[in-house]
C-alpha cells in the first residue's frame, strides 16, 4: 500500500509499505478516505521531534472499517469511523477514570518508535489497537471532512473550552488562533461565552477566527492587554485559553487575564520554563490549569453533538485538498504557512 514516510528533517516521501495486518483479538484495520495534516507532524518534519528515517507519518483521520479482530465489540466491518490520535488501552486505571491522556500505555499514531511503533494515518490503510476505545462510529449525517478533526484538534478544542470551564456571559480570550484556537474559540461561543477574542499575529488565521465569530486582535499592532482592558472595563478577560505552547503565549495569558480569572494552558510544552511571581500570582487569585494532552475519548462524543448541530464548523479551516501522492506538496504548503488545513485523500 502506499503511505507517508519520514525521509530526513525537512524530507517525507510517498512509498509503498507492507500492508498492515491484524495482530491483537483487539485490533481494528482502517481503510483511510481522509487524512490531514497536523502542526506536530510538522514537529517531525522539523526535527524538533525524534521520528527514524522511514517511519510512517500522521494522526488524522477518518476511514472504513476493513476488518477487526475477534474481541472487538463497538465497532464492526463497513463502519464509517473517526480515528483518536492518541491510542489508550481503555483499561487502565486513568483510561477508567476518563484520562486517556495518562494512559499508562498510551501510545501515538505516526510517531514512530516513541509513539509505541504505530502505523501512520496518512496511508491508505491503518491499523488501530483497542479499536472499541480508539474509533468512533459516524453517524449518516456526518461527512468525513466535517468528521475528520474529531480525532484530534477539533476536540482539543472543545476539551480546551472544557477546561476552561467557560460558562455563559463570560469574555473569552484564546490565544494563538492556529487549528486548536480556531475550534476552542468556537467551542467557547457554544458554551455561551458572550465575547470571544482571538489573539494572534497572523492574519489568515486571524480571518478565519473572525469567520466563525471571534473577535481578532492583531498583537503585532496592538497590546493585548489594553485590547483586552478596554473590552472589560479594565478588567481583563474572564477566561483565557492558551493554544500556542510558547513561553511569550504564556506570558500573554497571565497579562490579560482579570484578577480572579483562569488561564487554561493548552498549547503544548516541553522543557521551557517561565519565572513565576508567587505573590503577584496568588494577590491575583489566579487559577492557572494545565491540560496536558486531550483526552479525546473522553471528549470526542460531546464535540460530535456540537458537529452535528451546528455550534462547530470545521468548513473554513479547510484550504486544500490533495491526493495522497502529493503529500510533499501538502507539507511545503503548510509548513511555509500558505495552507491553513491540507487534506489528504488516498
Ligand atoms: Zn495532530
Ligand atoms: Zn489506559
Amino acid at each position: 500500500m502506499r503511505a507517508v514516510v519520514f525521509e530526513g528533517v525537512g524530507r517525507v516521501v510517498v512509498a509503498e509499505v507492507p500492508e498492515p495486518v491484524l495482530r491483537e483479538p483487539d485490533d481494528a484495520i482502517v481503510r483511510v478516505r481522509l487524512a490531514a495534516i497536523c502542526g506536530s507532524d510538522l514537529h517531525f518534519l522539523h526535527g524538533k521531534a525524534p521520528l527514524a528515517p522511514g517511519e510512517q507519518i500522521g494522526h488524522e483521520a477518518v476511514g472504513v472499517v476493513e476488518a477487526v479482530g475477534p474481541s472487538v465489540r463497538r465497532v464492526a466491518v463497513g463502519d464509517r469511523v473517526a480515528v483518536s490520535f492518541a491510542i489508550a488501552c481503555g483499561a487502565c486505571w486513568f483510561c477508567r477514570a476518563g484520562q486517556t491522556q495518562l494512559c499508562e500505555d498510551l501510545g501515538t499514531l505516526g510517531a514512530g518508535i516513541f509513539g509505541g511503533g504505530l502505523g501512520g494515518a496518512q496511508a491508505e490503510l491503518l491499523r488501530v489497537p483497542h479499536a472499541d476505545v480508539n474509533l468512533l462510529a459516524l453517524p449518516e449525517d456526518l461527512e468525513d471532512e466535517r468528521a475528520l478533526f474529531l480525532g484530534d484538534v477539533l476536540t482539543t478544542g472543545v476539551y480546551a473550552a472544557g477546561v476552561a470551564e467557560v460558562g455563559p456571559g463570560q469574555t473569552v480570550a484564546v490565544v494563538g488562533a492556529g487549528p486548536v484556537g480556531f475550534f476552542a474559540a468556537q467551542a467557547s461561543l457554544a458554551r455561551g461565552a458572550e465575547a470571544v477574542y482571538a489573539l494572534d499575529s497572523l492574519p489568515d488565521r486571524l480571518v478565519l477566527a473572525e469567520r466563525v465569530g471571534a473577535v481578532p486582535i492583531d498583537v503585532g499592532a496592538r497590546n493585548p492587554q489594553m485590547a483586552l482592558a478596554a473590552a472589560t472595563e479594565d478588567r481583563g478577560a474572564d477566561v483565557v485559553i492558551e493554544a500556542v505552547g510558547h513561553p511569550a503565549a504564556f506570558e500573554t495569558a497571565i497579562d490579560v487575564v482579570r484578577r480572579g480569572g483562569l488561564v487554561a494552558v493548552v498549547g503544548m510544552y516541553a522543557g521551557e520554563r517561565v519565572e513565576v511571581p508567587l505573590g503577584v500570582w496568588w494577590a491575583r487569585a489566579l487559577d492557572v490549569r494545565f491540560a496536558g494532552i486531550c483526552p479525546v475519548h473522553a471528549w470526542w462524543g460531546r464535540a460530535m453533538e456540537d458537529l452535528r448541530a451546528g455550534r462547530i464548523d470545521p468548513a473554513p479551516l479547510i484550504s486544500h485538498r490533495l491526493p495522497l501522492e502529493q503529500a510533499p506538496l501538502g507539507y511545503e504548503l503548510f509548513a511555509s504557512r500558505r495552507a491553513t488545513k491540507v487534506l489528504l485523500v488516498p
